[in-house]
C-alpha cells in the first residue's frame, strides 16, 4: 500500500451560508519514500489537507489510510498512538512549548512515547539543523528560523515513517531553507521516509520528487520531477 492514501476527502467548516468547503473530494496517494510538495494559492486547502492526512482534523467525508490503517476506524487512543509512532508533523506556527528548552521540545515526542533517544540520530538531527548551541534556549530566546528548525527536529527525532511539514522553510532565509530541505531530502533517501510538505516556494518545491497543486479544495495538477520553472 502507499504510505498515505486519501480517498474523496471532504472538509467543510461552518454551516449554511457561512459554510467553507475547504476540501471538495481529494483523491491522492503518496508512495513510500516519496518527497511531495503540496502547492496552491492561499486558502486553497493545503493546510487542511495536511491536517486531515495526519489525523489532526476530522473529515466530513471520504477516508485517509496510513499504510493499511484506516484512520476513521481507530479510536482516539489508537489514533494518538499511531500519530506518535509513525507520523511527524511540522506545524506552520511551530507549536513549541514556551516553558521548555529547545532540547526538551525536541525530545518531547520521545518522552511522550516513553522512548529513549538514539544518541547518534539525535546528534545528527541537531547538527544538521544547526541547533547544537541553541539546545538550552527557550523558544522566546530563538529567532523565527531557529524555532522553525526546532520544530523540524522535533518532527524527525522519532524517525517517523511519514513526515508532514506545513511551510517548513517559510521563516528561513534561503541558505537555512536549503539546509532544512536538504536534510528532509536526505532522510527520504537514507531512511525511506515519506514526506509531504506544503509550500508556496517554487524553489522549495523543486527539492521534491512531485508537486501536487490544489485550488478551491480540489487537485488541479500533479507533476513529477518539478523544477522551479515548471511550478512557478
Ligand atoms: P491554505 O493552507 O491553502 O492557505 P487552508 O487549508 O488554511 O488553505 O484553508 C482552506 C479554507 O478553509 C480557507 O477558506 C480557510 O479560510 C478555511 N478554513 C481553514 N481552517 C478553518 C477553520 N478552522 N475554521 C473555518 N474556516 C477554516
Ligand atoms: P541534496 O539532496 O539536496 O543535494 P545533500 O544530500 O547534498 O542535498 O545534503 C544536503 C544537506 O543534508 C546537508 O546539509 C548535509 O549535511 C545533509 N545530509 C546529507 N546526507 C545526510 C545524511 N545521511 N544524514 C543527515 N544529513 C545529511
Amino acid at each position: 500500500a502507499p504510505a498515505v492514501t486519501a480517498t474523496r476527502v471532504t472538509r467543510v467548516y461552518g454551516t449554511g451560508d457561512a459554510a467553507v468547503h475547504a476540501l471538495r473530494g481529494v483523491d491522492v496517494a503518496f508512495a513510500r519514500g516519496a518527497f511531495t510538495a503540496i502547492m496552491g494559492p492561499s486558502g486553497s486547502g493545503k493546510s487542511t489537507l495536511l491536517h486531515c492526512l495526519a489525523g489532526l482534523d476530522a473529515l466530513d467525508g471520504g477516508g485517509v489510510r496510513i499504510g493499511d490503517v484506516e484512520l476513521a476506524g481507530l479510536g482516539d487512543r489508537r489514533l494518538t498512538l499511531l500519530r506518535r509512532e509513525r507520523i511527524g508533523f511540522v506545524f506552520q506556527a511551530f507549536n513549541l512549548l514556551p516553558t521548555l528548552t529547545a532540547e526538551q521540545n525536541i525530545r518531547l515526542p520521545l518522552d511522550l512515547a516513553g522512548r529513549r533517544p538514539d544518541p547518534a540520530w539525535f546528534a545528527r538531527v541537531v547538527d544538521v539543523l544547526g541547533l547544537r548551541d541553541r539546545l538550552a534556549h527557550r523558544p522566546a530566546e530563538l529567532s523565527g528560523g531557529q524555532q522553525q528548525r526546532v520544530a523540524c527536529a522535533r518532527a524527525l527525532v522519532t524517525r517517523p515513517d511519514v513526515v508532514f511539514a506545513d511551510e517548513p522553510t517559510g521563516n528561513l532565509d534561503s541558505r537555512a531553507g536549503a539546509e532544512v530541505l536538504g536534510f528532509l531530502r536526505a532522510s527520504v533517501r537514507d531512511m525511506g521516509q515519506t514526506i509531504v510538505m506544503v509550500t508556496h516556494d517554487p524553489v522549495a518545491a523543486a527539492h521534491a520528487d512531485r508537486a501536487v497543486f490544489l485550488r478551491d479544495g480540489r487537485i488541479v495538477g500533479d507533476l513529477h520531477r518539478p523544477t522551479p520553472e515548471l511550478v512557478l
